[in-house]
């Protein structure tokens, strides 16, 4: 049936089921897949990166946790969390206090910044029964220091999930899950390479509820989606517009309300690239398949060429040059730092990377945001008035 659509149509069925999944916070497709593989765990896993290869191989369904969005009131949440840090741990936890995450028997706290690593605690305290896994993610990236500590924390973690779903970890298909992240890394790749080319056939709008709803589905399933996006936008009918090509940045955690993005391309932006939910993108590059899968995942981490603010970033190398390697291939023409209020890893690189982006001449503006931020006008005229100065003037 829906074979017969054409483009537009069939798009628009994909994309409205993307949203779908994203707004049902009761994770009802994590619950029918619970029902469906009997014995077989959920891990939950926060920002902003976790082996989700591990959780497959042992036979689990990794689901990505990024709080609330709009649709939630925070009321204990707000209980256990200052008002002066980001809104994303009191979502989680209102998430979890309120039964909607009891589909997950346990979940990954990465090292990202020290509010997830207090709500890890917050979390474990609260769910006492429920597996829980800090992972701290090595900032040391010599593979006989960094990678022989994460290889540690790696065989636990995987040896903890096989005993929690009772698979023999000798049984763990940690190659075949290497093989199905990086089918689905490689179709996001894609993804983000025709947006860059041609965002008019994959607007960010698009593109990145297709790619959130890779939180919530089996790997193999969200891989085929996106390649099914892929050959609808390539073959749609779609002509560009005199829009300003930007590139954003600081939305790597606590994830912008959707209507913010759409915001974005109403006031005249193609955002040709974006650090949004790097959990599902990252490495950026095939983990390698043929050798020592956990040795391979090790060497994911310590070897990509990753510049984000919770990664430590050598000091002999300029800060923001990725940034500015990013700009130069997408071609855009300017640089929007959306990032979450108090966000502190996001705000306290900003200054380092805009001085970078000031030293090279690419023009830049700055907002901040909360997932359940209502009030879009501000953003939309700032963003018109930053997309009408590089269109009139080419620069802001
Ligand atoms: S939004 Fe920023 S401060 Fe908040 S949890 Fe994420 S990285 Fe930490």
């Amino acid at each position: 049936m829906e074979s017969r659509l054409t483009p537009p149509t069939a798009i628009g069925a994909l994309i409205a089921r993307c949203e779908e999944l994203i707004a049902d916070l009761d994770l009802g497709n994590v619950r029918a897949w619970r029902a469906a593989h009997p014995g077989r765990v959920v891990i939950g896993y926060l920002p902003i990166y976790a082996p989700r290869e591990l959780v497959h191989a042992a036979g689990g369904l990794p689901v990505g946790i990024v709080g609330a969005g709009e649709e939630l009131e925070i009321v204990r949440g707000d209980a256990c969390f200052q008002s002066y840090i980001c809104h994303l741990p009191r979502s989680v936890i209102e998430l979890g206090l309120s039964g909607k995450l009891d589909s997950l028997d346990g979940m990954i706290f990465p090292s990202t910044c020290d509010v997830i690593r207090n709500l890890s605690g917050i979390w474990s305290l609260s769910f006492p029964k429920k597996w829980v896994r800090y992972l701290d993610l090595p900032q040391n990236f010599d593979a006989s220091m960094g990678g022989v500590f994460y290889r540690g924390i790696l065989e636990g973690m995987l040896r903890e999930l096989c005993e929690l779903s009772g698979v023999d970890p000798k049984h763990a298909d940690l190659r075949g899950a290497i093989r199905a992240f990086n089918a689905n890394r490689r179709a996001l790749r894609e993804l983000y390479a025709l947006r860059a080319a041609e965002p008019w056939r994959a607007p960010t709008s698009e593109v990145y509820v297709l790619v959130r709803a890779g939180l919530l589905l089996p790997v193999e399933e969200h891989t085929t989606m996106v390649e099914r996006y892929l050959g609808l936008a390539k073959a749609r009918e779609a002509r560009p517009l005199d829009n300003a090509r930007v590139a954003l940045r600081g939305a790597f955690c606590e994830q912008p309300p959707i209507e913010l993005v759409k915001t974005l391309e109403r006031a005249g932006c193609y955002v040709v690239d974006d650090d949004f939910l790097p959990m599902l993108r990252w490495p950026e590059r095939d983990v390698d398949e043929s050798g020592d899968p956990l040795d391979a995942l090790v060497a994911a981490w310590l070897d990509t060429p990753l510049e984000a603010p919770s990664r430590y970033t050598r000091c002999n190398a300029e800060k923001g040059q990725v940034l500015i390697d990013t700009v130069r291939s997408t071609r855009a023409e300017g640089v929007i730092f959306a990032a979450p209020s108090f966000c502190d890893p996001a705000l306290l690189d900003r200054p380092m990377l805009l001085g970078a982006l000031d030293r090279a001449k690419i023009v830049h503006t700055s907002f901040k945001y909360a997932e359940n931020t209502g009030q879009m006008q501000p953003i939309r005229e700032q963003a018109g008035t930053f997309a009408d100065s590089i269109k009139l003037w080419g620069e802001a």
